[in-house]
């Protein structure tokens, strides 16, 4: 007998992002809430019969969303704010998701899940809220399902992580949260339902006393609950380490481990004195990647769970949802046929389970083959930057002269006034930017045609800068479509892929490069751009890159090497491109880590070793450079007490971040930083453009916390989202509140008139 296979979630936007454009044009008005429902039906019913289709046992069921499955958990259990309350169930549904202006009402607010780039809607639970059980989603599903014939297993946040994700992780609530639980589960055996999946990722952090208190009770809870379907309890993203004693305590009736991140697990479990009955769902396919399964490794541990477990006992699964990978590598028809024999996406890796379920000889002899075929394929390895990084010795990653000193160097060589502005890189990217680009894509418009735009784009936007008075330039980035794929494109060991769309939240996806080989860079990418826009004007204009880090974490990475070594090749090939920056005469280059934060490990025991080695990547890739040379950077969040020092260590000579939608709050985290800094003051995220006396009044705030040389007036981010008319409005504003805080602090007191 074969083992059974199940899946823990699958994607839900639809292999052609049906349900992208059918939210959005119902969101506009054109479509109605009757035709949404019906694309969402028929989406769950294609995607049960693609799982029929490919062998797999046990179906998710409430694995769809129309926006966010956390914030369907918060309807379920009836923790909707009293402000969204008065609105008919869908549009309340929205508006938490997304506001309602019509309403006056904001949605409430975004985070990433764990370390995914996906993200879900943070619940507020109000202390007033009486949760209630609302049933409607889960019947309505787990109806569908059963008519359509599959097995399903309905699929539902546990109250532990739904608590601890919601804002101020209310985890006091828990026992009022766990009797709505026991209701629903109560009525979902009596809707049919033989199977329950309760998602605890949190179980693999590392654990407060209190988070490790509410899961011992919420543990021991559903332990004591009679009357309810069979509990799997799935736990991914990461190993269970310490936290594995807890579910052996309290053990309920299955348990899913991520064996991918957390391979050691099983034989902690097994070894370790497995609870008897305890049904095993092994997640040895990965779900965050789109590399093929090493059936070698993942038949390694089916065995040994097979020679200490029963059959019955046990089942296949992804290591988590297949929601973080594309649907199908068959729509992929321009991938390089060697590359995209490497890849499997969720339809290939349903199979690759059931492969591995049933034995199936050929499959793993094919796989085997495959791994060799790969390990062994010139595409992967580039001699010469192997032996480059290799090369890298410690001088590589520092300036020649500390910060106090080459900043003297670099006043000295720009002479820029007090308080000098500037922006953090892009300008609108108007209707006519992204039409000229898809025109050039067609081939409707030739490359002389696109280039001589793209410098009418960038003599324009010199202009404009000029005469709004800023102090250091930008070419302003019409050139990409995105900050990461525009330097892949130009990377060897990059390729794209049409079709690989993966959602990031609600009807917005993103469709990452694939990292799949060694990265050097056969030509300078932005040299011309930016010469260019320096040969127009006699202020300083500034480079504008990516950075290393960035890169990395905006990718879909080869998982046949450490991320590390991956990271320092991308370095050095932007470390050849800021040096090219600066022999053609740019003075100032700006390389951009928004996802430094991000790409934290889920545990802080980790966060030692990734930031280290993501500190030297950036410092590879920007000390290259002579001590007048200036190296600004940026990084769009406010919260980064934790990061701090990491920052510091960068060692870049000036620092740009967002700071003005936590009214510069984190400025009092800056305290202490020894560089120069940017911090934003204004919000580009809002089309409101604000006053001056805001802007005025958010640098007299900065100027509270660090000397007058040392700061700069910018945004808190790039511009390409809004218009030329904010844009011009904000920074005209900008530039106004700089001058009059110059004059204030160069001739101080007595201006008598
Ligand atoms: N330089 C980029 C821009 O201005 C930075 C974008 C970002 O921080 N995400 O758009
Ligand atoms: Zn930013």
């Amino acid at each position: 007998m074969p083992l059974l296979t199940s899946l823990l979630g699958y994607p839900r936007i639809g292999a052609h992002r049906q349900l992208k454009t059918s939210l959005e044009s119902y969101w506009t008005g054109k479509g109605s809430s009757e035709e949404l429902l019906a694309v969402s039906a028929q989406l769950r019913s294609e995607h049960w019969k693609a799982q029929r289709r490919a062998g797999i046992d046990i179906s998710p069921c409430n694995d769809f969303s129309l926006y966010d499955t956390v914030l369907d958990t918060a309807v379920t259990v009836g923790a909707v704010p009293q402000r969204y309350r008065h609105l008919p169930a869908l549009d309340a549904y929205f508006a938490m998701a997304r506001g309602a202006t019509e309403h006056e009402l904001s949605a409430l607010p975004m985070k990433k899940w764990f370390d995914t780039n996906y993200h879900y809607i943070v619940p507020e639970i109000e202390e007033g809220t009486s949760f209630a059980l609302n049933l409607s989603k889960l019947s309505l599903e787990l109806a569908q399902a059963k008519e359509e014939g599959v097995r399903p297993r309905p699929v539902i946040l546990g109250p532990v992580t739904f608590l601890y994700l919601s804002q101020g992780s209310p985890l006091h609530r828990l026992p009022d949260l766990l009797e709505i639980y026991r209701q629903l589960l109560e009525k979902l055996k009596a809707e049919g339902a033989e199977w329950v999946q309760l998602d605890e990722p949190s179980l693999v952090l590392e654990l407060s006393q209190e988070l490790r208190q509410a899961h011992a009770t919420s543990l021991e809870f559903f332990q004591a609950q009679k009357n309810r379907p069979k509990l799997l309890l799935a736990t991914y993203f990461g190993s269970l380490r310490e936290n594995l004693d807890l579910v052996k305590k309290s053990p309920l009736d299955g348990l899913h481990l991520d064996l991918v991140r957390g391979t050691q697990d099983l034989a902690s479990l097994l070894e370790g004195g497995c609870p008897e009955n305890l049904l095993l769902s092994l997640g040895v396919v990965d779900g965050r990647n789109i590399w093929k399964c090493d059936f070698k490794s993942a038949k390694a541990l089916v065995d040994y769970a097979l020679s200490h477990r029963p059959a019955e006992l046990l089942q296949l699964a992804p290591s988590c949802s297949l929601l973080h990978v594309p649907y199908d590598l068959q729509l992929e028809t321009e991938l390089d046929p060697e590359i995209a024999s490497w890849m499997a996406f969720a339809e290939q890796k349903m199979r690759e389970l059931v492969a591995l379920a049933k034995g199936d000889e050929a499959a793993l002899k094919a796989s085997l083959e495959l791994s060799e075929a790969r390990k062994a394929s010139t595409r992967l390895f580039n001699t010469q930057v192997r032996e480059r990084a290799t090369a890298v010795t410690s001088d590589w990653l520092s300036r020649g002269l500390p910060f106090s000193e080459r900043s003297h160097k670099q006043r000295e060589k720009f002479s820029l006034p007090l308080l000098p502005t500037t922006t953090i890189g892009s300008f609108p990217q108007t209707k006519e930017v992204r039409k000229a680009r898809a025109d050039w894509k067609a081939g409707r418009l030739d490359q002389a045609g696109y280039d001589g735009f793209l410098r009418a784009e960038i003599a324009g936007c010199i202009k404009r800068q000029e005469a709004l008075g800023l102090d250091v330039l930008v070419h302003g980035e019409f050139e990409r479509n995105d900050m990461v794929e525009y330097f892949g494109q130009y990377l060897e060991g990059f390729t794209f892929t049409s079709n690989g769309w993966v959602q990031s939240y609600g009807s917005r996806c993103v469709k990452p490069p694939v990292l799949f080989g060694d990265v050097s860079r056969p030509k300078p990418i932005t040299v011309d751009w930016s010469s260019y826009a320096q040969s127009l004007t006699v202020r300083p204009v500034k480079g504008m890159l990516t950075g290393p880090v960035t890169i990395l974490c905006w990718s879909f990475v080869r998982d046949d090497q450490p991320r590390s070594e991956t990271c320092r090749q991308i370095a050095l090939a932007l470390r050849d491109e800021v040096v090219d920056l600066e022999i053609a005469g740019i003075g100032m280059i700006q390389v951009d880590e928004p996802a430094i934060r991000e790409g934290l490990p889920l545990r802080k025991s980790d966060w030692k070793e990734y930031l280290e080695w993501a500190v030297d990547c950036f410092r590879l890739a920007t000390a290259g450079v002579k001590d007048e040379t200036q190296i600004h950077t940026h990084m769009c969040y406010s919260e980064f007490s934790d990061i701090v020092e990491a920052v510091e260590a960068m060692d870049s000579d000036a620092l740009f971040i967002e700071t003005s939608r936590s009214q510069m709050a984190l400025l009092a985290q800056l305290e202490g930083y020894p560089n120069d800094v940017g911090p934003g003051i204004y919000d580009i995220h809002s089309p409101r453009v604000p006053s001056t006396e805001e802007m005025v009044e958010n640098l007299r705030r900065a100027l509270d916390i660090a000397a007058k040389e040392r700061i700069w007036v910018n945004p808190d981010c790039g511009l390409k989202t809004r218009s030329w008319l904010e844009v011009e409005g904000a920074l005209r504003n900008l530039v106004e509140a700089a001058r009059q805080l110059r004059a204030e602090i160069s001739s101080p007191v007595s201006s008598f008139p």
